[in-house]
């Protein structure tokens, strides 16, 4: 079917079949500082670059489709896995949601041990974007995990036990964690979330061995009446205007957080406005340092070596958190030590790391909020539609991001980015017309609901944005960060696919959200595998080699934002997840996960007042569609309300306002909704059943 008679590139990198048996690899700074040229997949990225390049090439482009099951692991979990699993010594470890960890022997997939740091879940609507946990950290002996509800921990890692944990947050506050930890000098890294609920972020580096706290890097400032932590905020400060610290500012770092030990600089990169309009977070103007931005700081200090801001003045959640890769570029003739990005704004940065030079930024979307970046001043140029106050203003990409955190990797062999991109990414912005602050709610200051009634910016005042008119949803870009570029694509159905993997096999792996892992060339694109695993892929897939033998692991598990909002194209009702690890002469019968039924629709009688069901509807719209789906129809990782057994609605006000289900994730609402409030919401959603039946 995809065959390849001829490796293409030809490299021979460190064939792992050809050792005679492999070392035991320690898991210290050495190690971390070697592990680009490792079999195994000692952090996040694979190594301190975060390229997610392997050298292996047992597996290449000539015998891909030779791959079938080695082994399987069911994850007791249904809702969305995002993590990077890490292998070290035989072992590999990976995260579910709620934070918990596991262990497995990389050969067999048997469990070794299983830790699950007991989170209450009534926290988990503090998680905009599910109780996802993208992988741990390992070094010298300990596994770390960031848990959902801002908690540092570090496990032994032959057992599993808890070693030390710290409370890296104000757990009054809307704060979560679902990024991997990083190691970086005897340090252990952790960043947060929460900027869409009302969040001031900040990244934290403990000692890795006893937990000490070494140093805060804050993304914003605080009130200035409390004086600033340091100069660096100070500094911040002069770019912000009105009482910006009472929702907290935001830029908090979720994701990205890489280091370059020769450097010794530690980047971040930093998340959106909290509220995300400036009307309302800055009084209108001001670039609100350090959203939005890649930070380069001192690792022994925290404090800022150099900053660049993708998005100044942030109005649409456009984070940077997304993933930066450190490479070696030849531009215009001499080599840069370059950090490269590709934010949710749209556009793709090169900079060099040691200095912050802007090098080029290109659009790898259509881009309507800006028409380029200014070569003199690096700044983007806004288009005058791209900001809002009073009136609805279409702006591409949206909040989704033409990139969102799903893994790009570079490969130092074809010199080509692998990039999953959210083509179709587009939003109708405007400003909530009576904002008020409420803790226990997304606080964006932007209407998530029905805009449609509210004021439309006449056609004639948009102007043409910049980058390819695309309009596929979702697409593989092999982006050429020289020609700034892509050399191949692939164009998907759905918005939201799985992060990448490039190997020295000419290979890019990738998932996709309708549930196929497919392998592609990685130097011009051909399709040379493709699987269908039933349940969509978000996770990057790794691969690590033991005994002469190369493995290619993934998480299946459908989840995440695209889920909670009410998306599903794998068509699957709560599917479990499962880690899957293929090897060259597996089991090539690989059978789909298979969603959980739909249940049977009774008729259930409802209030069809119109004012009631409006009612209801704007309040599911604002307290309750970020995690039952738009219009109360479920993603297909959450419970779907329009299903519910009749029973259920019975006790809705306890749920609802009581805490029946905190157990399960729902939070209570007592304090925020009256009991007619949550009556029309449950109105709306049997008016919802009701719809559903008459199909
Ligand atoms: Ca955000």
């Amino acid at each position: 079917m995809f065959t390849r008679t001829r490796s293409v590139l030809g490299l021979g990198v460190l064939l792992a079949s050809a050792l005679p048996c492999f070392p035991l690899y320690a898991q210290d700074s050495a190690a971390l500082a070697n592990a680009a040229q490792n079999s195994e997949w000692l952090t996040y990225g694979h190594d301190y670059a975060e390229t997610r390049f392997s050298t292996l090439d047992q597996v290449n482009d000539s015998n891909v489709a030779e791959l079938g099951v080695a082994w399987t692991f069911d994850t007791d979990s249904f809702r969305g896995l995002e993590a990077t699993p890490l292998v070290h010594d035989g072992v590999i470890y990976a995260t579910r949601p709620w934070s918990s960890v596991f262990a497995l022997d990389a050969r067999t997939g048997e469990k070794l041990w299983d830790y699950d740091p007991q989170v209450d879940k009534s926290i988990g609507w503090k998680a905009c974007c599910d109780v996802v946990n993208r992988g741990v950290a390992i070094y010298e002996g300990k596994i770390y995990v960031g848990a959902i509800d801002g908690r540092l921990i570090a496990l032994d890692a032959k057992t599993g036990k808890e070693l030390w944990s710290v409370v890296t947050v104000d757990q009054s506050r809307p704060y979560t964690i679902t990024g991997a930890p990083r190691i970086a000098d005897g340090k252990v890294l952790i960043g947060n979330g929460g900027s869409e609920l009302g969040a001031r972020g900040y990244v934290t580096a403990y000692d890795a061995e006893t937990g000490a706290e070494a140093w805060r890097f804050w993304v914003v400032p605080g009130n200035p009446a409390d004086g600033f932590e340091n100069p660096d905020m100070e500094f911040a400060a002069t770019t912000w205007f009105g009482k910006w610290w009472e929702v907290g500012g935001g830029g908090t770092s979720w994701d990205s957080i890489i280091y370059d030990p020769e450097a010794k600089l530690v980047y971040v990169g930093t998340g959106n406005g909290s509220p995300w309009s400036r009307e309302l977070r800055s009084a209108g103007k001001g670039d609100n340092l350090f959203l939005s931005s890649i930070v380069a700081l001192h690792v022994d200090t925290g404090r800022v070596a150099w900053y660049y801001q993708t998005t100044p003045g942030d109005d649409w959640d456009f984070t940077a958190v997304q993933g930066l890769m450190q490479a070696e570029l030849v531009i215009d003739g001499k080599e840069r030590k370059v950090i490269m990005q590709a934010p949710k704004n749209g556009f793709f940065y090169v900079l060099d790391r040691i200095t912050g030079e802007l090098l080029s930024a290109e659009p790898y979307a259509n881009v309507t909020w800006a028409t380029g970046i200014s070569k003199e001043t690096g700044r983007p140029i806004e288009t005058v539609h791209a900001r809002y106050k009073d009136f609805v203003s279409t702006v591409m990409p949206g909040p989704g991001g033409a990139h969102n955190w799903h893994p790009m990797s570079y490969s130092p062999l074809t010199g080509l980015v692998y990039l999953p991109t959210q083509q179709g990414s587009r939003f109708n912005y405007v400003k909530e017309p009576e904002f008020e602050y409420q803790p226990g709610k997304w606080n964006t200051g932007v209407v998530l609901g029905n805009s449609a009634a509210l004021p439309q910016r006449p056609q004639e005042e948009y102007v043409e944005g910049v980058g390819p008119v695309n309009p596929t949803p979702g697409a593989l870009l092999a982006w050429d960060p020289l020609e700034m570029k892509p050399r191949w694509q692939i164009d998907y159905p759905n918005s939201v696919n799985g992060g990448t993997l490039a190997t020295a096999g000419n290979l890019v792996f990738q998932g996709t959200s309708d549930g196929h892992l497919l392998a592609y060339a990685a130097d011009d694109g051909q399709k040379l595998w493709d699987v269908d695993l039933g349940v969509a892929v978000m996770a990057p897939p790794i691969t690590y080699a033991l005994d002469g033998k190369q493995y290619v692991s993934v998480l299946a598990g459908w989840g995440g934002a695209t889920a909670l909002f009410g998306v599903n194209p794998a068509g699957e009702y709560k599917p479990e997840g499962r880690l899957w690890t293929f090897v060259i002469g597996g089991d090539k019968n690989i059978v789909p996960v298979k969603g959980q039924p739909y249940p049977e629709l009774t008729k259930v009688e409802f209030n069809d007042d119109p004012a009631v069901l409006q009612q209801g509807s704007d309040i599911f719209a604002e307290r309750c569609a970020m995690c039952h789906g738009r219009n109360a129809q479920s993603g297909g990782s959450l419970a779907d309300l329009r299903y519910a057994a009749p029973a259920t609605y019975d006790i809705f006000q306890n749920i609802v306002r009581e805490g029946a289900y905190s157990g399960l994730g729902m939070p209570n609402l007592g304090e925020y909704l009256s009991e007619q409030d949550a009556d029309s919401i449950k109105q709306f959603i049997l008016s919802r059943r009701a719809a559903l039946m008459a199909q």
